[in-house]
């Protein structure tokens, strides 16, 4: 069988090394994971043409997830109410189910249970808007914060909690802009928190990653505060999305291994 992972660009995605670990570990020596480079004009008919080349299913990442959404014949709950889509699932009659698993996944990488926490999501786009849906659903008090405030009001009445213009402390701080990812010399400029105020959050989370780790985490560790990289946030989306495909419980710890042991040749990750 065969699985793999729909991006434009993808080619620096961790998510093959990750994925051909975790197979070998589960001694499915039959199945591989690939990447699949598709520009937005093929991704329909590539996707198509999946299931009949014994793909048993597929990962997207940017800029397919509301495109893969749109394709499918049926979608979880999750995939419906977040608006987009980063695992597909193909039956045997060729049809095509989508899923979330970046929210859940997010929800599992975390050390605490937002139940009755306060959370501060920076970011609007695709990935704040499932972290909000994730938190959200999970019992936190939610409020999105983003550069642009019409979006993050948008998407606080979307899923009916807060947006707010500044910052505010919070048990739970979620970076989920590209923020940090190409130049991290301009992330306390552009993020409304400041490396000596993170101390008002017990634990930060940043979906960027980046070799050696991101200025907002490495502030945020300076600070003492508990902290969650976007590689870790990877391993646990991949584990939900390849039980779905094998049926089989995710080595955890053989998809961490190979995340973070396999460098990629430029210095940020993608998933
Ligand atoms: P997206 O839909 O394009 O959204 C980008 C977000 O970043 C928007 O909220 C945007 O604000 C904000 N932003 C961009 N440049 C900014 C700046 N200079 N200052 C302040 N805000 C800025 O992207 P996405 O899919 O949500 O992904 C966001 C990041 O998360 C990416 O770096 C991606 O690699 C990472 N990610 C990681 C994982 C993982 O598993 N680790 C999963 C998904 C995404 P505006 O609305 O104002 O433009």
């Amino acid at each position: 069988m065969r699985l793999g992972v729909l991006g434009w660009p993808v080619a620096h995605s961790r998510s093959p090394a990750m994925h051909n670990a975790a197979l070998a570990e589960l001694g499915l020596s039959d199945w591989r994971y690939q990447l699949l480079p598709v520009p937005p004009e093929l991704f329909e008919e590539t996707v198509r043409a999946l299931p009949g080349a014994r793909f048993a299913g597929a990962n997207v990442t940017i800029p397919h997830k509301e495109a893969a959404l749109a394709l499918a014949d049926h979608a979880t709950t999750a995939a419906q109410e977040i608006g987009a889509a980063n695992t597909l699932t193909f039956g045997s009659a060729g049809t095509i189910g989508a899923d979330n698993t970046d929210a859940p996944g997010l929800l599992a990488a975390l050390p605490l249970h937002p139940r009755r926490r306060t959370a501060l999501v920076l970011g609007a786009g695709g990935s704040g808007r499932a972290a909000a849906w994730a938190l959200k659903g999970a019992g936190a008090d939610v409020a999105i914060w983003n550069r642009t405030p019409g979006r993050a009001e948008v998407l606080a009445q979307a899923l009916a909690v807060r947006a707010v213009v500044t910052a505010e402390p919070a048990d739970l701080l979620v970076n989920c802009t590209s923020v940090g990812l190409a130049d991290p010399s301009g992330t306390f400029k552009e993020l409304p928190v400041r490396a000596d105020g993170l101390c008002e959050y017990e634990c930060v989370v940043d979906l960027v990653y980046r070799d050696g780790g991101t200025a907002l985490l490495q502030a945020a560790r300076r600070m003492g505060c508990a902290t969650v990289d976007g590689l870790e946030v990877l391993v646990h989306q991949g584990a939900l999305s390849l039980e779905s495909w094998t049926g089989r419980e995710a080595p955890i710890e053989a998809m961490r291994r190979a995340a973070r042991d396999e460098q990629p040749s430029s210095s940020t990750a993608t998933t």
